[in-house]
């Protein structure tokens, strides 16, 4: 393999382009081979060109790699239950007041950590005009949901013309005040942000864009440029993270991210504990080690950097926050608190704190 990899001309797909490109060597060709038969590969050359080394933070997120073909015990296909959930092709209801939409499966790259890696790719899973039309009935047939996550897939790989037709059908619907899109676009693919995509974006709802970001390298100047083109439509950027093994697992590349996301005026929003998807181990780290890594940033970095680390729980059991405790508790009450050094604090809260606690046996 060369020492340096070389730069790409067009998104790298194949086992053969990735050791063209200097970021698989020669002899890993069959075990990436039949990686490949399972998974999607596809690194944009915007992408491609942030990699130093095939195992640095960027390589590292979608360079395919033989470890993918070993399943752990507790991996699954299906890992936050998404399946069961799905009352419609390309919809996901799992909490009262939202929905997700997923109008394609298909991604600007193929992140190698991701929790729908059994369902995304290039070739399958865009609604047609008529899957698309069923999952928009559905939502209108249910006046409860608010708020309509648009995830994937990318829908940011969606044409500008076939975004806006979502865009207007949901906000003819009565009920949907707030849209959100997930996306990782802006740092993949950042000129796929144009002005007529980010014009299909305007809305009389409430729109968030919510980026995929797990290293500050990322944040290059042409994905800070499309961020700005989106939030020049006075639309919040925030930002979800995955914590990754050998991509942001230490307080220094942690610290990086949020201060470069905050920088791009990127409000970091959620850290990801990783999902249990099939061959994604050598990305685990174990949830002690997350709370130990937000504990040492605490009183380092700027509160507005401070993303909610959650776990989603496996089966589809929803999002909860497993951030490290600062409270000390006794017999339900609240005695104490540590400070961001560790240190032990009283906390006196008089009759109050007894006020708010549930009375027992009712
Ligand atoms: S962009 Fe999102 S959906 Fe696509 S592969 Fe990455 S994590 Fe998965």
């Amino acid at each position: 393999m060369p020492d340096t990899p070389r730069p790409a001309a067009r998104t790298l797909r194949t086992v053969g382009d990735l050791v063209d490109a200097g970021l698989a060597p020669e002899g890993a060709r069959s075990a990436l081979e039949e990686v490949a038969r399972h998974y999607a590969t596809a690194i944009p050359p915007a992408f491609a060109e942030l990699i130093e080394h095939p195992d640095d933070p960027i390589g590292r997120q979608v360079i395919p790699d033989p470890a993918e073909l070993v399943v752990t015990a507790e991996e699954r296909s299906d890992p936050i239950g998404d399946d069961a959930l799905s009352p419609v092709p390309g919809i996901v209801h799992r909490y009262a007041d939202r929905a997700l939409l997923k109008p394609l499966l298909v991604c600007p790259l193929y992140c190698r950590f991701c929790f729908r890696r059994e369902h995304v790719g290039p070739d399958g899973g865009v609604l047609d005009e008529a899957a698309l039309e069923r999952a928009l009935d559905w939502l209108r047939d249910h006046p409860a949901i608010g708020e309509v996550i648009l995830t994937g897939g990318d829908p940011m790989m969606l044409s500008p013309r076939r975004m806006s037709r979502i865009i207007r059908a949901l906000e003819a619907m009565p009920h949907v005040h707030t849209i959100r899109i997930h996306t990782r676009v802006p740092v993949a693919d950042p000129a796929r942000i144009t002005e007529e995509m980010v014009a299909a974006l305007d809305t009389i709802c409430s729109m968030w864009v919510v980026a995929h970001v797990n290293h500050a390298r990322e944040l290059t100047p042409q994905a800070r440029d499309a961020i700005r083109r989106i939030q020049a439509r006075a639309i919040p950027v925030i930002a979800q993270s995955v914590l990754l093994r050998g991509v942001n697992d230490t307080p220094e590349t942690l610290e990086a991210l949020l201060r470069a996301l905050v920088s791009a005026r990127v409000r970091p929003y959620y850290l990801h504990q990783l999902d249990p998807a099939p061959g994604t181990s050598r990305f685990r780290v174990p949830i002690a080690q997350g709370q130990r890594l937000l504990a040492a940033l605490r009183g380092r970095v700027t509160g507005l950097a401070w993303p909610t680390y959650v776990l989603d729980i496996p089966g589809g059991h929803g999002k909860v926050p497993i951030g490290p405790a600062y409270l000390e508790t006794m017999e339900n009450t609240v005695v104490g608190v540590r400070d961001p050094r560790g240190r032990s604090h009283r906390v006196e809260e008089g009759d109050s704190a007894k006020l708010a606690l549930p009375r027992r046996g009712r």
